[in-house]
């Protein structure tokens, strides 16, 4: 008997490997596929050949906690204490999971908005907990009422993504504020702040849960260096809770994981002494704004995209095909991957919007949007 008999093979998985199977320009599952920085893949064969590959101690390589200190502060002007704030993962995905088993229990209700990326609603499962899922408005903005109103005094954590995947969407000042008078009246809801696209957006600044005098106490935020450095295979990322809810975290975390690979926080510490997030933005900006000019005649319709390395796009104009079809036959007959909108929906809901990545090379960006214009 399964546990999970509704979770089906993620989309990112399905449509990669279908992707590879018709040689079609992936840009589905989002990953990068240009090099990584030259000065970490040194760093790396450097420390290949060095004492680094022992376990390191629970919470994280020291160093690295010290430096990610450093980088909230200097990015959010906020103050965490790393002995019991602050805790490397295994990516933000472990750190979503873990928190969620920590901190939810049987019968528990856990807000999700849709759509919403597919990691939160299995380890509310495993909790025996219930995942309620409440809509955003069409134009992807939440809508507080209804939130609101989906709160029950077995609500136990809302979770949140910003900037938002798929839609791209970041959100503002008044979100926050609605969030923070929401969170008010109910006392016992925590926040999960699903933030891995934090460094990734353009003419709007992001606002971050960490820059909120208001939450910072009843709240846990995920970040990921595998998006912010480009190297999504790493899995590397951390979480930063307050001290109450941290000490609950970390007795889940030292029996899913104990510690994160000792190479990797090793190279990230090291890592972190060159570079600046401060590029980040700018870089993906310019791969958008190319992205869409290139797409400019296609008879696609572009979306907004205020953050995230995620293009949404329309193809009513196209076809009047499900999503899920629509992309299967993008790869088959136009050599390019897509992922279908409608999946991150829990009622499959089919607007005829599909996502590109373009965390790509130009020469790919370039041939896949050949392609799309020729359809
Ligand atoms: N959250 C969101 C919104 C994501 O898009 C992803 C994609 N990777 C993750 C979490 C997981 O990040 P990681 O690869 O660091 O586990
Ligand atoms: N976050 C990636 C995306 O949205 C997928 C990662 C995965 O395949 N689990 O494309």
């Amino acid at each position: 008997m399964s546990k999970l008999p509704n979770i089906t093979t993620s989309i990112f998985t399905v449509m990669s490997k279908m992707a590879a199977e018709y040689n079609a320009i992936n840009l589905s599952q989002g990953f990068p596929n240009f090099p990584v920085d030259e000065r970490l893949t040194v760093i790396v064969a450097k420390l290949a050949k060095e004492n680094v590959h022992q376990y390191l101690p629970m919470s994280g390589y020291q160093p690295l906690l010290s430096k990610i200190v450093t980088l909230v502060k200097k990015s959010y002007d906020r103050t965490i204490q790393a002995g019991t704030e602050l805790l490397v993962t295994a990516g933000a995905t472990q750190a979503i999971f873990t928190t969620i088993l920590a901190l939810v229990k049987t019968n528990d209700e856990v807000l999700i908005l849709d759509p919403s990326y597919d990691c939160y609603e299995a380890p509310v499962l495993l909790c025996n907990a219930n995942p309620v899922r409440v809509a955003l408005n069409d134009d992807y903005t939440p809508n507080w009422e209804i939130i609101e109103k989906a709160c029950t005094s077995k609500t136990k954590m809302i979770i949140i993504n910003n900037p938002h995947n798929p839609t791209g969407k970041i959100l503002k000042q008044s979100d926050f504020e609605s969030l923070e008078i929401l969170l008010e009246k109910y006392p016992d809801i925590l926040v999960l702040s699903d933030e891995v696209y934090e460094y990734i957006t353009f003419q709007e600044k992001h606002i971050s849960a960490h820059t909120r005098r208001k939450l910072l106490n009843r709240c846990v935020m995920i970040s990921s260096f595998g998006k912010s450095f480009h190297v999504t295979g790493w899995k590397i990322g951390y979480l930063v809770a307050p001290e109450y809810l941290m000490k609950e975290i970390k007795k889940v975390h030292q029996f899913l994981v104990f510690s994160v690979n000792s190479i990797c926080q090793v190279a990230i510490s090291d890592y972190l002494d060159l570079v600046s997030v401060d590029e980040i933005g700018k870089f993906y900006q310019e791969k958008r704004d190319y992205f869409r000019q290139l797409l400019k005649d296609s008879r696609f319709t572009l979306m907004p995209c205020e953050g995230t390395y995620f293009q949404v796009v329309s193809y009513a104009a196209i076809s009047n095909e499900n999503d899920v079809d629509f992309c299967k036959r993008l790869i088959v007959e136009h050599g390019v991957a897509a992922i279908p909108i409608s999946t991150f929906y829990t009622d499959g809901k089919d607007l005829k919007l599909i996502r590109f990545c373009f965390a790509k090379d130009n020469a790919t960006l370039e041939e896949a949007a050949k392609r799309l214009c020729a359809i």
